[in-house]
C-alpha cells in the first residue's frame, strides 16, 4: 500500500460486522464500520481522517441542502480467490469526481487524498468486502457544500466523505424501458455529464410515471429533438445491431460511464466491432421492427450489464430477442467480471490492490 498521506484513524470500539447477514445483503442495507472524511476551507483541503461511520451534525443553512452543490461517485471493490481486496478503476472515479466538481463550481480534490483515503479505509474495513461470487463492496465517495449561508453563491467550505456498503448479487432481470420524449434528464450546456445530486432528483418523477405505466426504466433522449438516445435510467445504453456494439457518443448531456468505457475496451479486445456515435430512436426502432436489433442493455457500476427485454415507444412495445439467445453482452460481462475479481489477468491496468 502506498502511504503518501498520513492521517489519524479513529477505530470503532464496537464493530457492527457480526450483525451483517452476508447471505442477504441487498443494496445499501448495511454500512461498514468506518468512513473517511476531509474538509475544505480557505482554499485548501485539510484534516483528512478516518472515523467510525455515523451521523453528521450540520447547520440547517448548509448550502448543499438548498442549492444542490453536491456531487458523488460510485465504484466497487471485490475479493479475489486469495482474499485480497481489488478496487476497480478508482483513479477514473477520482478524475470524474473532479470533472463533476468543476461543473458545479466546487474545488478539485487532490487524487492522492481520494486514493489514499480509500485504500486506508478498505484496509481497515477489509472484512466488510464480501467474498461470495457476484457480491462486492459498493463505495460511495461524495463532496458537498457546507457553508451555513443562505445566499446563492459557490460555498467556501466543503466535505469530502467516503463510506462503503457490502452489496449482494444484482439480479440482472431483463428490464422493460420506455423511450422518454417529454421529460429530459440533461440538456446541452447543463449538468448531465456531471454526477450532480440534482440530476437524480430531476429524474425521479419521470421514472415514477414510467413505472406506473408498467416500465422499469426510461430510455432518455436528447432535450432538443427527442430523436436521439442518451442514457437508460442511471446507466449508459448500448445496442447490438447487425453484430455491431453501438452506443451514443458522450457529450455534455451524457455521463462518461466507467463501465461504458470498460465494456467498449473489453469488446474491442474480444474482436467485437464497436461504434460510438449518435444513435437515433428511428434507427433502433426500425432495427427492432425488422429483426436486426439483437441486444440492448444498460451499463453501469451497480449491475455492470442490465439487459433490456422490451422497448416501449409511442404506445408500442417492441420485444427483443430472449436473453438466453444473446451472446455479446454475456461474453463481455464474463470477461469484465473475471478482471474485476482477479480470475483473469488485467491487461488494462484497471485494478488497484489494497
Ligand atoms: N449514467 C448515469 C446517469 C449514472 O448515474 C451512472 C452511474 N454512475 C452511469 C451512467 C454509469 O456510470 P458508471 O459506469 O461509471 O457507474
Amino acid at each position: 500500500m502506498v502511504d503518501t498521506l498520513a492521517f489519524p484513524i479513529e477505530k470503532t470500539t464496537q464493530s457492527r460486522l457480526s450483525q451483517v447477514d452476508f447471505t442477504n445483503l441487498g443494496f445499501g442495507k448495511y454500512y461498514s464500520d468506518h468512513m473517511f472524511i476531509a474538509e475544505y476551507a480557505e482554499g485548501k483541503w485539510h484534516s483528512p481522517r478516518i472515523i467510525p461511520y455515523g451521523d453528521l451534525s450540520l447547520s440547517p443553512a448548509t448550502s448543499a441542502l438548498h442549492y444542490g452543490q453536491a456531487v458523488f461517485e460510485g465504484l466497487k471493490a471485490y475479493k479475489n480467490a486469495e482474499g485480497e481486496v481489488l478496487i476497480f478503476r478508482p483513479e477514473a472515479n477520482a478524475q470524474r469526481l473532479n470533472a463533476s466538481a468543476e461543473r458545479l463550481a466546487m474545488p478539485a480534490l487532490p487524487e492522492d487524498i481520494f486514493i489514499n483515503g480509500l485504500q486506508q479505509l478498505l484496509t481497515l474495513d477489509k472484512d466488510w468486502v464480501p467474498a461470495a461470487a457476484g457480491h462486492s463492496l459498493y463505495i460511495r465517495p461524495f463532496m458537498f457544500a457546507t457553508d451555513a449561508y443562505t445566499g446563492v453563491r459557490p460555498s467556501e467550505t466543503y466535505y469530502f466523505i467516503i463510506f462503503t456498503c457490502p452489496v449482494g448479487v444484482y439480479y440482472n432481470k431483463p428490464v422493460r424501458v420506455k423511450v422518454e420524449t417529454e421529460f429530459t434528464r440533461a440538456a446541452k450546456g447543463g449538468t448531465g455529464a456531471a454526477k450532480a445530486a440534482g440530476n437524480y432528483a430531476a429524474s425521479l418523477l419521470p421514472a415514477t410515471l414510467a413505472q406506473k405505466a408498467g416500465y422499469d426504466q426510461l430510455l432518455w433522449t436528447d432535450a432538443k429533438t427527442h430523436e436521439y438516445f442518451e442514457e437508460s435510467g442511471t446507466m449508459n445504453v448500448m445496442f447490438v445491431i447487425d453484430g455491431k456494439l453501438i452506443t451514443p457518443a458522450t457529450s455534455d448531456s451524457i455521463l462518461k460511464g466507467i463501465t461504458r468505457d470498460s465494456v467498449l475496451k473489453v469488446a474491442q479486445k474480444l474482436g467485437i466491432p464497436t461504434e460510438e456515435r449518435a444513435v437515433s430512436v428511428k434507427e433502433v426502432i426500425d432495427a427492432a421492427k425488422n429483426g436486426n436489433l439483437q441486444e440492448a442493455f444498460g451499463v453501469g457500476t451497480a449491475a455492470t450489464i442490465a439487459p433490456i427485454a422490451v422497448i416501449g415507444h409511442e404506445g408500442t412495445d417492441y420485444t427483443l430477442p430472449a436473453v438466453e439467445n444473446r451472446t455479446i453482452a454475456p461474453r463481455i460481462q464474463t470477461a469484465l467480471d473475471d478482471i474485476k475479481t482477479g480470475k483473469a489477468a488485467d491487461p488494462f491496468g484497471w485494478i488497484l490492490k489494497v
